[in-house]
């Protein structure tokens, strides 16, 4: 029998993702401006979340969607990252956009529309910076391994699993389905660390709370998550983001689940 392994521990500053850690990372879908990011950013702080997200680049499945603030949007993460003395988490789309990226983000993630964009994944393989490696919609587990393999062989083993939800014979409810077993398998097959996005899977704000505690209590590495101080204004994924006193709640109840397996969330910064 194959047994479940720790993950391995990704270091960045003073935070750690993976092993005993259970990591909390939220914020908008996308950026709009400098003040609203700054706002949340500072909220997530005082609830003891020490990363942000937040998409410059938008990977939309319409042309005619808003596509983000783009190099804008980078300095404004810089900034807020830089003020609120967080880490920061945002989504690469080109290989084009490595050089920019790496020194205006810490972390950087690969949507799963991504997955398979090798050539952006070799060239994330020769940064220092963690990747959050999303599973494409479709994907199989094999093949999300082999696209962490085209990361790791350019030499960043520093790489965090992100299951989001894929693709199944229902979405009349929910956006996609959250395939909780990956958490499990995944720790067989690998050491890197998973995170789940609640926010993808579901697709509908009422699901984010009950996937979440799923996630933790199944051995999720931790939660990516689509949060903001006033959801229904916002121009990208509203019907799934949640507001910031809902994320408070998922917070209070995620130390207990993550004490199953003997995971703490980090400390306040
Ligand atoms: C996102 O995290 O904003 C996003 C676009 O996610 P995904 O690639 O999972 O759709
Ligand atoms: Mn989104």
């Amino acid at each position: 029998m194959r047994e479940t392994k720790r993950s391995r521990v990704i270091k960045l500053g003073e935070q750690e993702i993976g092993g005993d850690n259970f990591t909390v990372i939220a914020g908008p879908c996308t950026i709009e401006n400098y003040e609203d990011l700054k706002l949340i950013a500072l909220r997530l702080k005082q609830m003891g979340i020490n990363l942000f997200r937040g998409g410059a680049f938008k990977m939309r499945t319409s042309p005619h969607s808003f596509q983000g603030m783009g190099r804008k949007g980078l300095d404004v993460i810089k900034r807020v990252s830089e003020e609120t003395g967080m880490l920061s988490v945002s989504e690469i789309v080109s290989p084009e956009d490595v050089e920019m990226m790496k020194d205006h983000v810490d972390i950087l993630q690969v949507g799963t529309r991504n997955m398979h964009n090798y050539p952006l994944l070799r060239k994330l393989g020769k940064l220092i910076n963690p990747i959050i490696l999303k599973r494409g919609m479709s994907s199989t587990y094999e093949e999300w391994l082999l696209s962490a393999e085209h990361i790791r062989m350019g030499g960043n083993e520093n790489i965090i699993l992100c299951e989001r939800g894929i693709r199944t014979f229902d979405y009349t409810h929910t956006r996609n389905s959250l395939d909780i077993s990956a958490i499990p398998v995944m720790k067989q097959l690998a050491d890197y660390p998973i995170l789940i996005d609640p926010s993808h899977s579901g697709g509908r704000r009422e699901l984010v709370k009950p996937l979440s505690w799923a996630a933790a209590a199944a051995g999720a590495d931790g939660l990516l998550l689509e949060s903001h101080f006033s959801p229904d204004d916002t121009v990208c994924d509203s019907q799934q983001t949640i507001d910031l006193e809902e994320l408070q709640q998922i917070m209070d109840k995620l130390p207990i689940l993550a004490e199953l397996w003997n995971k703490k969330l980090a400390e306040k910064i």
